[in-house]
Order: C-alpha cells, then structure tokens, then sequence
C-alpha cells in the first residue's frame, strides 16, 4: 500500500513568529493523522518548526535547496543544511521556481540527486501550463519533465521521490482540476512510472494533486484511485482549512 499524504506548501508567506504559531496549532490536533502529514516552510523557519515538531507524525519539509553542494554561492542553502535543521523533505521542481528562477531540467536533475544524497525525500512537482493544457499537450509536457530531472535515477532513489502534479493554471487562481481530470492526469504518471520503474515501483509511488486544493474540494479529489492526496499552498496558511484537508485524506 502507497503512503497518503497531505503536505502544505508555505511558499513566502508567515514570519518566524506566525510560522512557529502556526506550527504549534497543527501539532495539537494532528495526532493519529489516517495520512503523512508534511509542512513547506521557508528556509529561517525550518530549525524552530522541526524542533516544536519532534515527536509529532507532522514532518517538515523545505521549498527548494540548492543546485550545488556547498561553497561560494552567496544566499543558497544547501541539501546538506537543510537536513541539519531536522527537516525530512523538500520540494522541487515548483512551478513558480521553475518560471521565476528559470530552473531547468539539469539543475533540478542535480537539485533531485543532492537532495537524495543527503538523506533527503523529494516531493517532485510537474504540470503544464494553461497553454498547454489547452493545445492538449499535457501528458507530452510532464512526460518531458519526468524524464528531464528524475527519470535518470535509479529504483532504489525512486522511493524518496513522491509525485505532485500541480497543473499551473490551478495553482492560486481558484480554478482546479476537475476530478476527472486529476484521475486521468494521475493514472497517465502512473504509468509512465510503470514503463521507466515497473508496476510494482508504480503502484508505491505516491502521487498528489496540487492546485487551489481546499476544504471544499478535497475529499472529491482525493477520492479518485490514483489521487494519493494534496500539495496544498493557500489552504495550507490557515490550520482550520488545513486540518480539514487532512481529515478529507
Ligand atoms: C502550490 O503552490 O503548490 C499550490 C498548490 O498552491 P494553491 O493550493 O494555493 O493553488
């Protein structure tokens, strides 16, 4: 059986201040989450969250890392580092890292294998933007970025990798996918995983849907074989919103 999961994404928002407020809020009522339970935060955040976290199943993760292993690459932090602080995960390959910081496929490649090298878990974003969704170039767009930056790795890296599709027109706007829409979308990863990994990788690889996923929506979502659970950015900044979603999964 593949892991569910809920894991937030804080992207640039909260201070030290209400990040650790916020944190502490989840921490009292996830307790016997049914789902993996994550939370992105910023950078300066990720040392005080995973210390207030210990010993509960909430786990951390960072937003990016860097595309270099240490050295003089002013205001980078590094795989290594973010592992010192506690945090279990990262998540790369954001849609908004990808357009505002022209991340490519090769510097996610080596971001994927610094990650993993240093005993981190990857959550690995892919999706098309509305353009391409309309010209009906979805599947060819994340088939693409699979095989860019995560395709190379080998099976046994494969199971610190968990899959969030995220198709960017949904990110923020209010607008989701359909259900059906995430089922197709999910089912078509799955088995691009099956032909690089085989069936059996594919069906352990834990696959979440992102994009203006809230408490409304969720359960509706999540429902669907191949929709493991959610990457969840606004709805994530509120604990009410956030603990609905969990208890959605
Ligand atoms: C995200 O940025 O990963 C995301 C899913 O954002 P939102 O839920 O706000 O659309």
């Amino acid at each position: 059986m593949r892991t569910k999961m809920v894991a937030g994404n804080w992207k640039m928002n909260k201070n030290l201040q209400e990040g650790v407020a916020l944190a502490t809020e989840l921490k009292k009522a996830v307790k016997d989450p049914k789902c993996a339970v994550v939370i992105g935060t910023p950078f300066i955040h990720l040392a005080s969250v995973a210390e207030l976290l210990k010993g509960s199943p909430i786990k951390v993760a960072a937003e990016n890392c860097a595309d270099h292993e240490k050295g003089a690459y002013t205001g980078e932090v590094s795989a290594e580092m973010v592992k010192s602080t506690g945090a279990e995960y990262v998540i790369l390959g954001h849609s908004e890292r990808r357009q505002y910081y022209a991340e490519s496929y090769e510097m996610l490649a080596e971001k994927v294998r610094l990650a993993l090298a240093n005993g981190l878990k990857v959550i690995f974003c892919i999706g098309e933007v509305k353009e391409e969704r309309e010209a009906g170039r979805q599947n060819e767009v994340v088939k693409a970025q699979l095989e860019g930056s995560v395709f190379g790795l080998s099976a046994e890296e494969w199971k610190s990798i968990t899959l969030a599709y995220e198709p960017v027109w949904a990110i923020g706007t209010g607008l989701t996918a359909t259900p059906a829409q995430a089922q197709e979308m999910h089912a078509y990863l799955r088995g691009l995983v099956a032909a690089r990994f085989g069936q059996q990788v594919a069906d352990d690889t834990t696959i979440l849907y992102g994009g203006s996923c809230n408490e409304k929506n969720a359960a509706e979502l999540f429902a669907n074989p191949d929709v493991d659970g959610g990457l969840i950015g606004g709805a994530a900044l509120v604990a009410e919103k956030f603990l609905a979603i969990i208890a959605a999964r």
